[in-house]
């Protein structure tokens, strides 16, 4: 098995770009972010916001109808495309062309979305993040992997990367498959877990920021906003998965001294990635 690069402070600034000071809100990049479902919209929430504090110029999210006052509330700073359907995805359009796209957080696996999500893959063509539900629906039809542009980064968890690419025996069965699958597809795997590696074919990165208080609801789908905020900003997707997740531990490193382990809720993250980027 490959060894990990270290992925600490001086490998983060090597890929850094300074924001320029002429730089306007069209060229700093449109992220859209595709998900949601009746009863977990707030994953779309905070995944806007995120990705909004990570540095994108605009953010649009793509939900169901029963998102539309949600999020023009909570988040008055996010465009919402809705979908026609009330509770669920059915049918996925928008009328611009985004920069980078984030789909799955919050989303459930219908079948009208499912079929919705292969209509979307198969048209789709701009740099994409999947993470949740639209891993668990590819892990069902592997088939539609091999449509994803090269590069694609999936974020799946310990069990949704247990549906992607089968039980492992051991620790190094598990890397072997991830790189393997990595390889056979081209794909960024960010292996989120303590600690988070991402597998970039046979490239391993160990991210060294984060901690326990991690272990709450929401912070997989601000991860996903954080790194389309990136990938939207024309970071490189390997690039865009190492400076998401580094920036997304250190919020939880940041804040500890405040909130400790157990007061620690993924809007904390969000209101602290300003402090992970000084
Ligand atoms: P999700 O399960 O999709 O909500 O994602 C959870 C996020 O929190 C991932 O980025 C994990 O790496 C991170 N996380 C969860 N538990 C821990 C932990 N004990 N230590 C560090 N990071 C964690
Ligand atoms: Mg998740």
């Amino acid at each position: 098995m490959p060894t990990p690069i270290i992925v600490a402070k001086i490998e983060i600034l090597k890929r850094y770009k300074p924001i320029a000071p002429n730089t306007h809100k069209g060229i700093q990049g449109h992220a859209l972010l595709i998900g949601g479902s009746y009863g977990k919209i707030g994953a779309m929430v905070l995944g806007s916001k995120a990705a909004l504090k990570t540095g994108c110029g605009l953010v649009t999210v793509f939900v169901p109808k029963c998102g539309y006052e949600i999020l023009q509330t909570t988040n008055p700073e996010v465009m919402v495309l809705t979908d026609v359907q009330e509770k669920y995805i059915s049918k996925i359009e928008y009328d611009f062309t985004p920069k980078a796209i984030g789909i799955g957080s919050g989303m459930g696996q219908e079948i009208i979305t499912q079929n919705a999500l292969h209509a979307f893959l198969i048209a789709n063509e701009i740099p994409l993040v999947i993470d949740a539900d639209a891993l668990n629906i590819l892990s069902q039809n592997k088939g539609w992997i091999s449509i994803l542009p090269t590069k694609t980064i999936f974020t799946p968890h310990p069990k949704e990367l247990e549906r992607l690419i089968g039980k492992w025996n051991s620790n190094r069965e598990k890397f072997e498959k991830t790189i393997a699958f990595s390889k056979l597809h081209q794909l960024i795997i960010v292996m989120k877990d303590a600690p988070t590696f991402i597998i970039n074919g046979d490239t391993i990165y160990e991210n060294t920021t984060g901690n326990a208080a991690l272990a709450t609801a929401g912070t997989g789908d601000v991860l996903t906003g954080m790194i389309t905020s990136l990938l939207a900003q024309s970071y490189e997707p390997i690039d865009a998965a190492i400076l998401g997740v580094y920036l997304h531990g250190l919020t939880a490193d940041i804040a500890l001294p405040e909130t400790g382990y157990q007061s620690f809720i993924a809007s904390d993250v969000i209101s602290n990635i300003g402090k992970a980027y000084l």
